[in-house]
């Protein structure tokens, strides 16, 4: 093996941890990558202010050079740094929300390079919720450029086990820090017209802002956009998620979709197959299939934004011809975003 290619790993609760985060700043100073636990998924960070770093990120992930990357940072005092006419709501969103699974758009300043926007002239800022991350943006001295560190459209990762599948000798280190607690990517919220709107759902809902600042505006939407649509966040464009196995998700009532089920997978067996289930705990003592990986309980969507990456990851690995996910799961408060994801995923999407 490439010594030079190797990633180094450093793990939280090591002896050397502390060393660890050192070295790991110190990549990041000198213009490498390093990918980084958050509350949300793993990140794979750079000097957001650095072009040649950041360049290094979408490189590692083949991710299209026109998707902004989120810039994380420590303390909100950083973002006038990067930022102009910061609105009274977003520093109402900040005070509320950070650190946490937030992201706000806001005007960029000139020294955020276009490689870190996107070419935009916004640029979206968060400050994430986890001890490592902080110490490492903190000692780091620089706002992080980070991105999901995965492959560009595949599954996010939810463990440092995640991103060495993807990423291994592509970057120069990785800080595990243990499985992300939230497990689905952040809220993302445009701040620069009048009415704050809501890119891409996540833990942080609609109506918590709404608490928040008054209003909001939805403007994702749960499928990938058709050629010729108008993308606000360039993000839609791209497919997300997706495993290489083929994803059916199916919605309705839960009878109806038991039944749909059962017939898929038998028609997948008729002809030779292997099916693997992503379901509900409820859903799994109904049908049964040749693999099976639990959303957890219907009605705790916190369960299903945990293991959503990690299943999809975990059943792909599988010798099966086809996933078929169960979309049975309560659709309120983080469900919206469980199910937002699950329809990107999804090659087919069954209503019945
Ligand atoms: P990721 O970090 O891989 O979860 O992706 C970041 C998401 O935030 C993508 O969907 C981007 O399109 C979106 N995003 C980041 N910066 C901006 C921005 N300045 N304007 C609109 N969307 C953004
Ligand atoms: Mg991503």
């Amino acid at each position: 093996m490439n010594m030079k290619n190797r990633t180094l790993v450093f793990k939280s609760g090591d002896e050397d941890f502390e060393a660890g985060l050192l070295k790991a700043a110190d990549i990041i100073r000198t213009g490498g990558t390093v990918a980084f636990p958050t509350e949300t998924v793993y990140g794979l960070g750079a000097d957001a202010l650095n072009a040649d770093a950041v360049h290094k990120i979408f490189k590692a992930k083949g991710r299209p050079a026109d998707n902004p990357l989120i810039v994380h940072i420590a303390n909100i005092d950083q973002c006038s740094k990067l930022a102009e006419e910061i609105p009274a709501d977003a520093i109402k969103l900040m005070e509320t929300f950070w650190p946490g699974p937030l992201t706000l758009i806001l005007k960029a300043k000139d020294v955020v390079p276009d490689v870190t926007t996107g070419g935009l002239n916004t640029v979206g800022l968060r400050m994430p919720d986890n001890p490592v991350a902080l110490e490492l943006i903190r000692r780091s001295d620089t706002p992080l450029a980070a991105p999901s560190a995965n492959t560009s459209g595949s599954p996010s990762p939810t463990t440092a086990e995640h991103v060495i599948h993807d990423l291994d000798g592509k970057i120069d280190a990785i800080l595990d820090g243990g499985p992300a607690d939230i497990g689905l990517e952040s809220t993302v919220v445009d701040m620069t017209d009048k009415v704050p709107t809501i890119l891409r759902p996540g833990h942080v809902s609609a109506e918590d802002i709404r608490k928040c600042v008054g209003d909001v505006r939805i403007g994702y939407r749960d499928r990938t956009l058709e050629e010729g649509e108008v993308a606000r966040s360039p993000g839609m464009k791209y497919t997300h998620y997706s495993p290489k196995t083929k994803v059916i998700l199916i919605e309705g009532n839960i009878k109806d979709v038991h039944k749909a089920m059962t017939e898929i997978v038998s028609d997948c067996h008729r002809e030779g197959g292997r099916v693997g289930l992503f379901v509900t705990e409820e859903t799994a003592k109904v049908v049964n299939a040749d693999e099976i990986c639990s959303l957890g309980k219907r009605n705790i969507p916190s369960q299903a934004a945990r293991s959503i990456f990690m299943g999809l990851r975990h059943l792909d690995d599988k010798e099966i011809d086809l996933i078929i996910v169960d979309g049975t799961l309560k659709k309120e408060g983080i469900g919206t975003a469980v199910f937002n994801r699950l329809r990107k995923a999804a090659d087919r999407i069954i209503n019945v």
